[in-house]
């Protein structure tokens, strides 16, 4: 194997409430001989996801493993493979995957996604990772399956401006929707709601209750509320949930870290009342209806009635930054990490 070593993100320390980033170091790592069906793999792009907030934690348990102290981090990532072991997944190809946070990883071929599919001439790589990758995914699954979007609803979605949240919009639309609402903090997100992701309307949770914002937003109720944050802005929600409505339980922003979690669930009288259905879910679990994600989304990229957009921060070393500006709200769209490409089509 050409590459023996690779730079790695490892948790130093797990948080003392909020992450800072002398709780993150990079390192160098051996990496392990090339076994039979076995890859060798350059990331190009790394995912950063809000869930890994929840694994830097000893005892919160979120979608997967939580992180060690002293060993490298991991998420979803998007490379080149540089060796093979594997007749199926020769050189060259573009693999995903769940070892970033890293430059270079080996991995079991099986253990990939993507190969033989993932071509730059039908989107560029980084939206492999976004709106055509586990993100939009999920905002296709959230809609569709979970909350059962039907012609004429309105639909709320919260973090509008994010990864998930800015796909829903638009899917929203183009699956039907009536009216699309969405929620993001400060004016310039709620602008580009409304301007980019094509929102009817916008509300700055930072600068009004949310609550107040539907009452004049969507004085006539929603029907499906998509929920990437929970808390106070699940609770105007079901407010403003019509008899009949659906939510969508995607994720909890606002509920990461003990000392942020709210008391309002006692607001779930309102599901009652208003036999609401409310609906969580793990995108993971859905994988069935991805060749019919894939074929509908490339499509809508393809006629330019969706747009990919990214956040794409430089180098691995500015990794653990990315993920606090994460969590600050300092990304539109996707969040990602772009490792150093050596020549490779981006
Ligand atoms: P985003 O790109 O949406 O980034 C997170 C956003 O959350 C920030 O940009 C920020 O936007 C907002 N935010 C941060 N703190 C708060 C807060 N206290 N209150 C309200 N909003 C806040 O991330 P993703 O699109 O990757 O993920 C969105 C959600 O989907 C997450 O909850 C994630 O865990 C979940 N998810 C669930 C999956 C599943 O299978 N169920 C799979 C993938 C993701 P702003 O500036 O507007 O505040």
């Amino acid at each position: 194997m050409t590459v023996r070593t690779t730079r790695v993100v490892c948790l130093v320390r797990r948080p003392d409430g909020e992450p800072v980033p002398d709780d993150f170091a990079l390192e160098q790592r051996e990496l392990p001989p090339l076994g039979a069906g076995q890859l060798l793999v350059r990331n190009l792009y790394m995912s950063v996801d809000p869930s890994m907030r929840g694994r830097l934690e000893s005892t919160e348990k979120h979608y997967t493993h939580n992180f060690t102290p002293g060993s490298p981090l991991d998420g979803r990532a998007l490379g080149v493979v540089e060796e093979s072991r594997c007749a199926s997944v020769p050189p060259g190809s573009f693999v995903r995957h769940q070892l970033g946070w890293r430059e270079h990883a080996v991995l079991d071929a099986a253990a990939t996604d993507g190969a033989g599919r993932i071509d730059p001439a039908l989107a560029p790589l980084p939206t492999w990772l976004g709106l055509l990758g586990q993100t939009g995914f999920t905002a296709y699954v959230g809609l569709t399956r979970i909350a059962g979007i039907r012609p004429g609803d309105t639909v709320l979605v919260s973090a509008g401006a994010g990864a998930v949240g800015s796909a829903a919009g638009q899917f929203a639309r183009l699956l039907g929707a009536g009216r699309v609402i969405g929620t993001a903090g400060g004016p310039d997100k709620c602008a580009l709601l409304v301007k980019e992701f094509g929102y009817d309307a916008a509300a700055d949770y930072r600068a009004e209750p949310v609550r107040e914002a539907l009452a004049r937003l969507a004085p006539d109720g929603v029907d499906v509320y998509f929920d990437n944050v929970g808390g106070e802005q699940l609770v105007a929600a079901l407010h403003a949930l019509r008899p009949g409505g659906r939510v969508a339980l995607c994720g909890m922003m606002s509920q990461f870290g003990a000392e942020r979690r709210s008391a309002d669930i006692n607001q779930l009288i309102q599901a009652v009342l208003k036999r609401l259905t409310l609906r969580g879910f793990i995108v993971r679990d859905h994988d069935d209806l991805r060749p019919e994600f894939e074929s509908r989304v490339t499509g809508w990229l393809r006629s330019g009635e969706v747009t990919a957009r990214e956040t794409v921060v430089e180098g691995l070393d500015n990794a653990p930054q990315a993920l606090l500006s994460l969590l600050a709200g300092g990304n539109v769209g996707k969040m990602l990490v772009r490792l150093d490409t050596c020549g490779v089509d981006r």
